[in-house]
């Protein structure tokens, strides 16, 4: 008998966010559901009785978010837990509370006393306070999940290919990824939280489906390197898209095997490879060993907090675990990047026409320097603890690195009056404005050199880092941005100052080998990058030509 013909699964293409390839159920989420789903309006009903409901879905709710902050890393459990504090806050409840005295259901009037919350929040200047809104309608489906016995339980989303409008961060944080699993979302964008959590843990994410209709329950292949999905795809297609997930493990495989080498090319040049780190709980799962030092960190992981900006004994201790994790290996803290992508609450400026261009960076600490002082001492203090390197972002002109120097000293000579410990360290500076790569000479004072490849390709091209639309053009690989980096690199050797480069181009293999050729012999990664970023350096031979 002859086969039966197989047909193909049905395919949606969308954006890719996260790479790596899925396959498992699809799950519809309720959030999806409930815009259309709310309960009819109705009247008449016991205020007390809908208040007591009300109250016990939002105990429910905090008690779930308090279950997952045990296994949290600091920025993820900072999101929790300020999620809980509006929880437990009586203006979040109040409005509602007062809708039940005219006999209202606990659903519709907490749907509809949050739907305006969400919506002053939106309205609000403060970028700070915009993003806020999205929290608070992950609040609102969390409790309207456990006023209408929706729940799901968090065991049931692991494996699954999760689909839906878009996802909160809870959400993601709450799921076990360890078995597998991915979003496909209909909505959603690839600079979100979610696709930064996604990367950051490995899990293939595609977004902007569009008004795809989504079977819940079909068995979906997901590829998040394409941006596609196909659903109840044929057996020829699931083979295949096996055989890919396959040789994708045998890759990442072969790659954690040179993950704990030292790095060098074929030709057998030592390149220098170190971590990128956004939050100090990410070294407890790494080894030392595996790298050759912190060439990166965003400090910025201190000042989101709900409970603003850190003190100097909070930061002191927070760059202290990172100096003694590297066990005298050189660790590199940038001084606050805040402005741009990265707001901070009550610091950096709303309403900048243009954020990128504006009060950022280096920028906003020497407009604060009461603040800027603070992050120094403690920088100083944690000093004699390892090898620290200090790096200011965003310099354009001589004279603020010169300032920043002058406060650093003054924050040193302060702490010497006062009988506290502490020492001075080499102070650097991210290149990542145009004006300082054309022209290094200006910086010969800086005692080391970081290329911010994120920073200067949105620069040199035009094209933001965070608008999806122009990403083909944002590509660190245009000849002008690789011959601005090959100037650099020749500028800083003739200077006789060390260059490396911390941009997220440096853990991406297809772009290793050019950066290479423009000179470098140091990057730095995010730690899940550390075994591609080897593996790919020990495919490279200097010595021979390649495009
Ligand atoms: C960069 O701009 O390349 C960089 C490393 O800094 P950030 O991504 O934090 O702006
Ligand atoms: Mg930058």
């Amino acid at each position: 008998m002859p086969p039966t013909p197989d047909r193909s699964g049905l395919q949606f293409q969308g954006t890719p966010a996260a790479p790596g390839l899925a396959i498992g159920p699809l799950l519809v989420l309720e959030d999806d559901a409930a815009p259309n789903d709310a309960p009819a309006p109705q009247a008449g009903l016991d205020p007390e009785a809908e208040a007591g409901r009300l109250r016990a879905a939002m105990s429910e709710a905090v008690a779930e978010l308090a279950a997952l902050l045990a296994d949290l890393d600091a920025e993820s459990a900072g999101i929790i837990e300020f999620q809980i504090a509006m929880l437990e806050d009586d203006a979040l409840i109040d409005p509602a509370l007062e809708t039940l005295a005219d006999g209202k259901d606990a659903a519709v009037a907490w749907r509809a006393a949050l739907d305006t919350q969400i919506a002053d929040y939106e309205a609000a200047n403060d970028e700070y306070f915009r993003a806020r809104a999205s929290d608070l309608s992950d609040l609102k489906d969390r409790v309207l999940r456990h006023l209408s016995g929706r729940a799901l339980p968090a065991q049931d989303l692991a494996g699954k290919v999760l689909t839906g409008r878009d996802l909160t961060p809870s959400r993601f944080l709450e799921t076990d990824w360890t078995r597998g699993g991915g979003l496909a979302l209909r909505q959603g964008s690839p600079s979100s939280h979610v696709a930064m959590l996604a990367r950051a843990r490995g899990v293939p994410m595609v977004v902007g489906l569009g008004d795809a209709d989504l079977p819940d329950g079909g068995e979906a292949l997901l590829d998040g390197e394409s941006g596609l999905l196909i659903v109840d795809p044929s057996s020829a297609e699931r083979a295949a898209f096996a055989d890919r997930q396959a040789a994708a493990r045998r890759a990442q495989a072969a790659e954690a095997a040179f993950r704990g080498e030292p790095a060098a090319t074929r030709d057998g040049t030592a390149i220098a490879v170190m971590i990128n780190v956004a939050d100090p709980a990410e070294l407890d799962a790494l080894d030392p060993n595996d790298c050759d030092g912190i060439g990166l960190v965003r400090s910025e992981f201190l000042f989101h907090g709900a409970a603003g900006l850190p003190d100097e004994e909070k930061q002191y201790r927070a760059y202290r675990r990172m100096l003694e994790w590297a066990e005298g290996r050189p660790v590199v803290i940038r001084t606050l990047d805040a402005g741009g992508d990265k707001p901070v609450a009550g610091l950096t400026m709303a309403e900048e026409s243009n954020p990128f261009l504006g009060l950022r960076g280096l920028r906003l600490s020497l407009a604060h320097p009461e603040v800027f002082r603070v992050q120094l001492r403690a920088l100083a203090r944690a000093a004699p603890h390892g090898s620290l390197k200090v790096m200011l972002p965003m310099v354009t002109r001589p004279e603020e690195l010169h300032e920043a120097r002058r406060l650093f000293g003054e924050a040193l000579t302060e702490l010497q009056e006062e009988g506290k410990a502490c020492a001075a360290a080499p102070l650097g500076m991210m290149v990542e404005v145009p004006a300082a790569a054309i022209a290094p000479e200006l910086f010969a004072e800086a005692d080391f050199f970081s290329i911010g490849s994120n920073d200067l390709t949105q620069y040199v091209t035009a094209a933001g880092r965070d608008i999806a639309a122009v990403a083909p053009l944002n590509d660190v690989s245009h000849p002008a941005v690789l011959k601005l980096i090959a100037s650099l690199v020749a500028g800083a050797q003739a200077l006789g100052i060390e260059v490396s480069l911390c941009g997220d181009a440096g853990g991406e293999p297809s772009r290793i080998p050019a950066l290479l050729d423009c000179g470098l012999r140091s990057l730095s990664v995010a730690p899940l990058a550390l075994g591609r970023t080897k593996a790919a350096i020990a495919g490279i031979d200097l010595g021979a030509p390649h495009g």
